[in-house]
């Protein structure tokens, strides 16, 4: 608690029953949640807060490198809790993200051409697919799935 208000302070962030509340609700989850998600259990026990609260929080949290914003392909933000050197393995249809540890993976080579215009500080791998649940339903009506999904985001 002490490491969390030091470093509230040094970003000049309020350290709030709120903030707090929000970001120990997400320390203990390994689903890497939604705003919307976690905005859900928070109103059970803080009834005036707001979405747009829960997610401000986030990504000033994300910001100061407190919890990382998994990186998306334009679905909504997930946010991890997990700050250490981790890879991810994301469902195409339920969205479920798994962590896993891979030495291999953590050492992975960066092409020399990258090398010269950038300078890598992380290596992440996401590796894609279909969740034992889901690949059953998938497969036999794969573009219907995909039909329904869009039908879904209107
Ligand atoms: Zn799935
Ligand atoms: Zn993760």
């Amino acid at each position: 608690m002490d490491r969390l208000k030091k470093l509230f302070k040094s970003n000049k962030l309020k350290f709030t029953p709120q903030r707090i509340a929000i970001y120990q609700l997400l320390k203990n989850r390994k689903d890497h949640p939604s705003t919307d998600a976690l905005y859900r259990q928070l109103k059970k026990s803080y009834s005036s807060i707001s979405f747009d609260t829960v997610h401000r929080t986030l990504l000033s949290f994300a910001q100061i490198g407190l919890i990382h914003v998994v990186e998306g392909n334009g679905d909504v933000k997930r946010f991890d809790p997990d700050t250490t050197d981790h890879h991810h393995v994301r469902c195409l249809q339920c969205g479920t993200i798994v962590d896993f540890h891979n030495k291999s993976y953590d050492g992975i080579h960066v092409p020399p051409e990258i090398n010269k215009i950038f300078h890598v500080t992380s290596k992440k791998v996401v590796l894609e697919g279909y969740c034992n649940q889901c690949k059953r339903i998938v497969k036999p009506e794969k573009e219907h799935a995909k039909w329904k999904k869009r039908e879904n985001v209107r």
